[in-house]
């Protein structure tokens, strides 16, 4: 693929400058210098392929600062994959950039072994991040479960079976919001459907591509490719806007198949939930970057907010949360930047929940609303939809117990 990757990347040289894909830019909105948007860093990487500029801290700081929201997909009229070519400049740059260079072996070993991953920061929870994010090198501490959701390959059943489906988990529903993960198989076995969790799922490959970690994530790539391909599934769904994004898009351009039936829960939950009586709430939605500029999905979750009876209020404009998956750690600064925005907007809104279909947004955006729920859609979902609007306090989980949700 390295031939390819140098071809992709030369493709950059169709760009004419005009400038129209940085219309929407969040890095050059909040610091309006020319390298710090997108035709701004099409031009470096250009300069670098073409061998006039020099790698340089300074350049790595300018490609790196992206953070991949997906704003400027599609925008071009000449027709060049910019997110793209930004991974493939990532790569080319990654062997020298020697900021984030404690955290591409981290991230490399962690996503092999995500389960040792998760015990080691189970064991540092009390202690370590608390210290770590005091001190500011974290940029807070989040509350871990006390066990994933999944454990080898689980099968859901359904009372009166419509059909099957398969769960990408993710890492962050897995290791951070596994109830979310409860919440989806309740759903999905009360509208009908065995839920299949297969075993050998992995990392979706994203957080180490965004380090340039290409061939890491190629390798992880093809193992969930293995794994979801051989299944008899109607659909493949995932709660995070990031994993079905690789797995549907990335994937083709990563390692030439991608996984086709992989969908965003609202999509195929849209046209199978009708609507319920009113529980009377407000609610704002917030798009996750990655579904709405990346998957194009962003009517059918104000649907379904609207038919589990909330009003929509203020959430017609769209933002990104700052959270970027490790892009909060590598640019502290502008990812609280970029969420102080989305707060003062949301908060400014006479919504009493925030909902959103992204785990990190999820994770983002309750560190600084804190007057009001920020949920994610399959949480308001199960509440509408499976306890009429009263769900119940979660229990502890027992680990000993499969999450059985009937
Ligand atoms: S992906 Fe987002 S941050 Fe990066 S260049 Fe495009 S619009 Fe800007
Ligand atoms: S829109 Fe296309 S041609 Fe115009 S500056 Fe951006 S990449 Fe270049």
């Amino acid at each position: 693929m390295a031939t390819d990757k140098t071809a992709y990347l030369e493709d950059l040289s169709r760009c004419v400058r005009c400038g129209t894909c940085k219309a929407n830019c969040p890095t050059f909105e909040g610091d309006p210098l020319e390298p710090m948007g997108t035709r701004g860093r099409l031009i470096l990487l250009q300069g670098l392929l073409r061998g006039e500029i020099k790698p340089s801290r300074l350049l790595n700081e300018r490609i790196f600062s992206c953070i991949l929201c997906g704003a400027c997909s599609g925008t071009c009229p000449l027709g060049v994959d910019i997110p793209e070519a930004i991974y493939r400049g990532r790569a080319l740059l990654s062997g020298g950039d020697k900021k984030r260079r404690f955290l591409r072996p981290i991230a490399k070993w962690s996503s092999r072994r995500p389960d040792l991953a998760f015990r080691a920061l189970r064991l540092g929870e009390r202690l370590v991040l608390p210290f770590l994010a005091k001190r500011g090198i974290i940029p807070f501490s989040p509350e871990l479960p006390e066990v994933p959701l999944r454990k080898t390959e689980q099968v859901f059943k359904a009372h009166k079976k419509k059909g099957r489906v398969a769960v990408f988990v993710g890492c962050s529903i897995n290791y951070v919001f596994p109830h979310m993960g409860e919440s989806l198989i309740n759903v999905l076995q009360k509208i009908g459907y065995e839920v299949v969790l297969p075993q050998g799922e992995t990392c979706c490959g994203a957080p180490l591509r965004s380090l340039g970690l290409e061939k890491e994530a190629e390798e992880l790539a093809r193992k969930n490719y293995r794994v979801f391909s051989r299944l008899k599934v109607d659909a493949i769904l995932s709660l995070c806007p990031t994993c079905t994004l690789s797995l549907k898009t990335e994937y083709p351009k990563m390692i030439g198949k991608g996984l086709d039936r992989v969908m965003d829960i609202s999509v195929f939950l849209n046209d199978k939930l009708g609507a319920v009586d009113k529980i009377y709430r407000t609610s704002y939605y917030h798009d996750p970057c990655h579904l709405s500029y990346g998957l194009g999905v962003t009517q059918e979750p104000r649907e379904i907010i609207r038919k589990a009876g909330l009003d929509l209020v203020g959430a017609d404009e769209q933002g990104c949360c700052g959270f970027g998956g490790l892009y909060c750690l590598s640019f502290k600064d502008i990812s609280s930047n970029l969420l102080q925005k989305r707060t003062e907007k949301i908060t400014g809104t006479a919504a009493d929940t925030v909902v959103t279909s992204c785990p990190g947004c999820v994770l983002q955006l309750s560190r600084t609303i804190t007057d009001r729920p920020v949920l994610h859609l399959i949480e308001l979902i199960e509440e509408a939809y499976c306890y009429r609007g009263e769900k119940p306090e979660k229990k502890e989980k027992d680990p000993q117990k499969e999450p059985t949700l009937f």
